[in-house]
């Protein structure tokens, strides 16, 4: 048997704990697809000098490994403390101030946001430190919010600050965005991620900015507040707004409630996919390997679940930024996923048959995988693509095949890497000379991925050089040659 391919992708937060060439190098060992440069963390220089380790090392081991810039975003936060560490405890009264002349204390705690007294009202539930504290709004003036301890601890300066059903609201883009928006597009960075938009039009600065750049940043949209998911034509729009979209269950999964979320999570990764779009699922996936060398069950069925869910990628946060133990936390993950998909549920098509194709490219995405999961000895699908657009089309499907996706320019590789099931070649079939489909077989049969006489279905289109011009399927056979 060939050796498995993992479908599922993993994106790794890069921080103090993985920063060095050598850490990165075990990551991507370990099974590594996409790094994320956090920009609430860090600054301009040391991302810089970040994505230069990433792309140096995954160069010389010859891996298509994507870049994720993530923009810190609107998040709203309480200012710092008086103190190092403060005990709210329960029933106690606190006040939370946008006033700065009067003198901060253990029970009148600053925020930033200056809006704050405007948005919320009595009875209003605000939580901390994404929801380890909740608080009920007893009385509000212009600049003080009065509030009971409902569950108390201990609370920290620059905790975020977010209200049960959302509604807090501010720009999407920040002035701090906007510089680390031009640092994204200097960097031609892969994938750059919107932090809380509340609907679509709150990512048209930043695609703006990408268009008249000319870089191929595709935008993930952060699905993290509560409006963002308040009704079905609004998520659809910012899904559709979007080249990618991330499950922030973090910030959402505060705002809306954890209960709430579970069916969530499945909504959106459902309307990613049916919208052909690449989604990532973030936060808590195997937190208490922050500290521990092993996940716990739950940690693990939890990141099973969104792999059966449909998601293409798994995220790690502060497991891989700042945990002890970033190696083996993206070891447990790969041997979870690939765990998880040897489930019957996610290796057959989870779309209509009788849907009415209105693209060419997406009949034959379709029908290459259909042909590919009922073809007797069949080994793979291979498609040769510009734009990574038939191979993403693919992923959106359900399939245990390995799609091995060929691409002569090297920023639709690294796109690729984020897409569930697809494996990227940087392959130029333009200079084969001879017919591309043989050769096309030939450098994935090369690379192991085949067994001698297991057939292949090959997608391409007429015109190299162009998107979204995939017209053509054949089946070939592979045999080594003797
Ligand atoms: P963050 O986003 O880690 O930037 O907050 C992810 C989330 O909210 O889940
Ligand atoms: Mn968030």
């Amino acid at each position: 048997m060939s050796a498995y391919l993992r479908r599922t992708k993993i994106v790794a937060t890069v921080g103090p704990a993985s920063a060095s060439p050598e850490m990165i190098a075990r990551l991507l060992d370990e099974g590594v697809n996409v790094f994320r440069l956090n920009f609430s963390h860090g600054s301009a220089e040391g991302h810089r000098n970040q994505a230069k380790v990433i792309r140096e090392v995954a160069e010389e081991k010859g891996r298509n490994a994507a870049i994720l810039g993530d923009l810190q975003g609107p998040k709203i936060r309480i200012g710092d403390l008086v103190k190092d560490t403060i005990e709210l405890i329960d029933n106690s009264l606190i006040t939370l101030t946008i006033d700065d002349d009067k003198p901060h204390s253990e029970t009148r705690i600053g925020v930033g946001y200056k809006a704050l007294p405007k948005f919320v009202k009595p009875g209003d539930i605000l939580l901390l430190d994404d929801g380890l504290m909740r608080l009920e709004v007893v009385n509000v003036s212009e600049t003080d919010v009065e509030c009971r301890v409902i569950s108390g601890g201990i609370l920290k300066s620059r905790k975020g600050l977010n209200r049960l059903g959302g509604g807090l609201s501010a720009p999407t883009i920040t002035a701090k965005d906007e510089l680390d928006l031009k640092l994204a597009i200097e960097l031609e960075l892969d994938y750059l991620a919107v932090s809380f938009p509340s609907c679509a039009a709150d990512l048209k600065p930043v695609r703006d900015a990408l268009n008249a750049s000319g870089v191929k940043t595709g935008i993930i949209a952060k699905i993290e507040r509560a409006e963002a998911v308040g009704s079905e034509s609004t998520l659809k729009a910012l899904i559709e707004a979007s080249d990618g979209v991330m499950v922030a269950r973090g910030d959402l999964g505060v705002e809306i409630g954890d209960p709430q979320l579970i069916g969530v999570q499945k909504k959106i990764i459902r309307l990613a996919r049916l919208a052909n779009k690449p989604v990532i699922t973030a936060t808590q996936m195997m937190e208490s390997m922050i500290n521990q060398p092993v996940p716990t069950r739950a940690e693990v069925f939890d990141v099973a679940n969104a792999v059966l869910d449909g998601t293409d990628a798994v995220m790690l946060s502060a497991e891989t930024a700042s945990g002890k133990y970033p190696a083996q936390v993206v070891r447990a993950m790969a041997a979870t996923c690939v765990g998880a998909e040897q489930h019957p549920d996610v290796r057959i098509i989870d779309r209509e048959i009788e849907q009415t194709f209105y693209r060419i490219d997406e009949c034959i995405a379709l029908s290459a995988i259909y042909a590919a999961n009922h073809l007797y000895n069949i080994g793979a699908i291979i498609c040769l693509t510009e734009s990574g657009n038939t191979a993403l089309l693919m992923s959106r499907l359900g399939s245990g095949l390995p799609i091995f996706a060929l691409s002569r320019h090297k920023n639709t590789c690294r796109k690729m890497a984020l897409y569930r099931g697809v494996k990227s070649i940087f392959y130029d079939v333009t200079e084969s000379g001879g017919d591309i489909y043989q050769s096309a077989l030939d450098t994935v049969g090369q690379t192991g991925g085949l067994i001698s006489g297991q057939r292949v279905v090959i997608t391409c289109g007429d015109v190299s050089g162009s998107g979204g011009q995939t017209n053509h399927i054949k089946i070939l056979q592979w045999q080594t040659k003797s």
